[in-house]
This record gives C-alpha cells, sequence and structure tokens, in this order.
C-alpha cells in the first residue's frame, strides 16, 4: 500500500499521477531532447491549477499547503525535474518569501502574474565567492535618497537568465552581515543596470538554464524592499527551509520510478537462460533501493506531519534534503547498473533522470553543509 503524508492526500496523488502519465510524461523525452519547456507545458500546468500552487487564493493560486506542494513534487519529479521547476519558479523559493513577507502592494503587483505563470520569480542568492557560505556574499545594496543602489553579481540562479522577477540577497550592513546586515529586493527584468551576462546549463536537462546576474549601479525604489532592512538572511532561510523539503520529495518521485523501471526491467530481461529477478545480486540492489525510499518516505512525510501541526522541525528539513538526495543518487546508480548498457544510452528515461538527479546533493545546500547544521545543532 502507497504510504501518505496523510490519508486525505490519497486522492490527490491519484488525480497528480493521472495528469503527468497521460499530461506530462508524453512531453518529457522532447523537452530533455530539444533543451526547452514548450508552451503547452506551461499551458497544461496552468489549465490544471498547478501554477502557483502555493500562493493565496486571493491571489490566483492555489492556496495548497506544503504538503500538497511537496506531494505534487513528487508526482510530478516522476516524469521530469523540469516538471518540478515550473512549480517553484511559480510557487516555489522566491514567490513563497513574497506571500510570506511581502507589503499587500509587493502582493498586489506579483502574486497574480505569478499565479498564472505570466511571470516567473528566480531566487538569487549564489555568488561566485559565496555559495556554502552564504553569509559571505559580497553584493551591496546601498540607501540613496530614494530607493537602493545594488552593486554585484550573482551566478548559477535557476531560471535567472529569463525571469521577469529576481529575489536579490544583498548586503546592507558589512559589519552585521547575517545578523540584520543582509536585506532582500525585488528586481525587475529590464531595471537598468541589471543584466544578464551569462546563461549556464549542467549535467542535467538543458530546458532547466542557470543565469549569471550583473547589477551595476542598479537603482530600485524603496518599494523593492522585501521585508525590514536587515531581514534578508532570514527571509531567504525561510524558503530554504521549506525548499528543502520540497527537493526531497522531488528526490523521492524520481527514486521511485526509477525503481519501478528497475524492477521491470529486472522481470523482462534474460541473461543466461533467466530472468536477472531470479538472480540475488539483481534482488539485493533491488531490496536495498525500495528499503531506501521506504525510509525516506517515512522520514519526510513524518517531518510534513509535524509541519502541518505546527512544530518546529529543527534540523529535520536538513535531515530530509541530506538523506534523499543521497538515497535518489544511490537509487540511480544501482537502475542504471541493473539495465545494463541500454541505459546509457541518449533518448533511454533513465539516462535522463540518472543526469538530472545529481543536482540535488550541490542545489539548496550540499550534503556536506547540511551535516554541519545537523551536527551543530547535536553539539550545542
Ligand atoms: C543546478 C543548480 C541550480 C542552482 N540554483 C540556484 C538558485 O536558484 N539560486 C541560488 O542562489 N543558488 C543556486 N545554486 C547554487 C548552489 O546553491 C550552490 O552551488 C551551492 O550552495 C554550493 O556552493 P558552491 O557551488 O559555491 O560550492 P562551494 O561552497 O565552493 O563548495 C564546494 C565543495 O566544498 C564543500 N564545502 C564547503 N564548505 C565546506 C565546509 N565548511 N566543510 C566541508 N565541506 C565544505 C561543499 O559541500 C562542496 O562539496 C544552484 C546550483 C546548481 C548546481
Amino acid at each position: 500500500m502507497q504510504m501518505e503524508i496523510n490519508p486525505d492526500l490519497a486522492e490527490v496523488r491519484s488525480a497528480l499521477r493521472k495528469f503527468t502519465q497521460e499530461q506530462l510524461e508524453p512531453l518529457a523525452l522532447e523537452i530533455d531532447r530539444i533543451g526547452e519547456v514548450p508552451a503547452e507545458a506551461w499551458s497544461l500546468m496552468r489549465d490544471a491549477g498547478y501554477l502557483g500552487m502555493q500562493l493565496p487564493q486571493n491571489y490566483g493560486g492555489g492556496g495548497f499547503d506544503m504538503s500538497t506542494y511537496c506531494l505534487a513534487l513528487e508526482e510530478f519529479s516522476r516524469s521530469s525535474r523540469v516538471f518540478t521547476m515550473l512549480l517553484d519558479y511559480t510557487s516555489g523559493l522566491a514567490p513563497l518569501a513574497i506571500a510570506r513577507s511581502g507589503t499587500a502592494e509587493q502582493q498586489d503587483r506579483y502574486l497574480p502574474k505569478l499565479a498564472r505563470g505570466e511571470w516567473r520569480a528566480a531566487f538569487g542568492l549564489t555568488e561566485p565567492g559565496a555559495g556554502s557560505d552564504s553569509a559571505a556574499i559580497s553584493t551591496t545594496a546601498k540607501k540613496t535618497e530614494n530607493g537602493w543602489v545594488i552593486n554585484g553579481s550573482k551566478h548559477y540562479i535557476s531560471g535567472g537568465n529569463s525571469a521577469e522577477l529576481i529575489l536579490v540577497i544583498a548586503l546592507t550592513d558589512k559589519q552585521k552581515r547575517a545578523r540584520g546586515g543582509i536585506s532582500a529586493f525585488l528586481v525587475e527584468k529590464g531595471t537598468p543596470g541589471f543584466t544578464v551576462t551569462r546563461t549556464d546549463t549542467t549535467i542535467g536537462s538543458d530546458a532547466i538554464k542557470l543565469g549569471e546576474l550583473t547589477f551595476d549601479d542598479c537603482h530600485v525604489p524603496d518599494s523593492a524592499l522585501l521585508g525590514e532592512p536587515g531581514d534578508g538572511f532570514k527571509i531567504a532561510m525561510g524558503s530554504l527551509t521549506s525548499g528543502r523539503l520540497g527537493v526531497a520529495c522531488s528526490c523521492i518521485g524520481a527514486a521511485d520510478r526509477m525503481l519501478e523501471m528497475a524492477v521491470q526491467h529486472a522481470k523482462d530481461r534474460q541473461t543466461f537462460g533467466k530472468p536477472l529477478a531470479e538472480r540475488q545480486a539483481i534482488q539485493w540492489m533491488l531490496a536495498d533501493s525500495a528499503t531506501e525510499l521506504k525510509l525516506a518516505r517515512a522520514l519526510v512525510y513524518q517531518t510534513l506531519r509535524s509541519v502541518e501541526a505546527g512544530e518546529d522541525i529543527g534540523t529535520a528539513a536538513s535531515m530530509c534534503k541530506l538523506y534523499c538526495s543521497e538515497m535518489v543518487g544511490r537509487i540511480a546508480d544501482r537502475s542504471v547498473q541493473i539495465h545494463g548498457g541500454m541505459a546509457l544510452m541518449r533518448g533511454f528515461n533513465l539516462e535522463r533522470f540518472y543526469r538530472d538527479v545529481r543536482h540535488y546533493r550541490i542545489g539548496e545546500g550540499t550534503s556536506e553543509v547540511h551535516r554541519m547544521l545537523i551536527s551543530r545543532d547535536l553539539l550545542k
């Protein structure tokens, strides 16, 4: 029986599974081949009400809680990581920060556009000199008479190459840094002084592009400040904590699909006169994968239930992200091994999954950073 976050979500899962299999899956391989997200994918997600899922209903969002959002990520991830990114751009790290910390004016201006998928928002924290050590950012925002002037650069910003809106985390007080010296700004595409200076792709799908963003005397009005001056680090970390549970669920979805493929292949493929499924070496790989997947679900769903109950989850989000991102890597590797050569052939689903899941151990806090956070909590 399928383990669920709560029994009410069983029906939601069925609807998501049906939508993903029937509508999204036929596009997945083609998206990987052409390296672009077709307009059709956006319309399908919009029409089914999945864009802006976590945004408040009075702004056109779905008003769904984190558990439902995470379940959607899990199910979309069974097809392609690309579909989870459409959710992120319209309802993930940056949109959620606006929904949580924005003024009424900011929410009126941005949330309806994001909920309709007309605008996409990117989350701009990482810099060439500040990745894991995110408090070491050097992009600055200086107060002027009627606003702020931003200078510096961000890189590896998912969707930053084309987003209409960037949440820029900048230093406003060098002495205070993460303790009240970092602020968050909403910078619109086309603002003078803001340019996309490079677009990167990774070993994962070319349809997920990363932007290098440069701010050269980029003037923004006072209304671009999100929250109070000095709130930026807290706002960024708040979004990242939720994001880590989303990443964990995306890992679960991908692992689930890859294990399913491995089980099927083990039954279908005969070597030396018997199906692979009858070989103990293969059975053990499947058993280890199924055990780790079940453990991952138990950990993440339990944490989501704690979030629903309003409990302090402490470092549990880090544990979920750490365990699930490493678990999906192991399951990807075993599934490839069980398939043999065919798994490495371009145009085969498992091959793109294998490439797409590697990023999970790096983005939104590397495994080492999460181990640091978990152990810091233990040793305090
Ligand atoms: C596909 C992708 C999408 C991304 N999207 C975004 C985005 O949308 N927005 C955004 O702001 N950023 C984004 N990032 C950036 C990502 O958050 C950073 O790459 C990540 O935080 C690591 O930073 P870094 O690459 O500078 O590595 P570094 O910080 O240089 O770390 C290099 C290695 O050293 C390890 N390490 C660092 N410090 C320690 C330590 N103290 N002890 C032990 N080991 C340590 C790290 O774990 C890592 O293995 C994205 C990255 C990727 C790959």
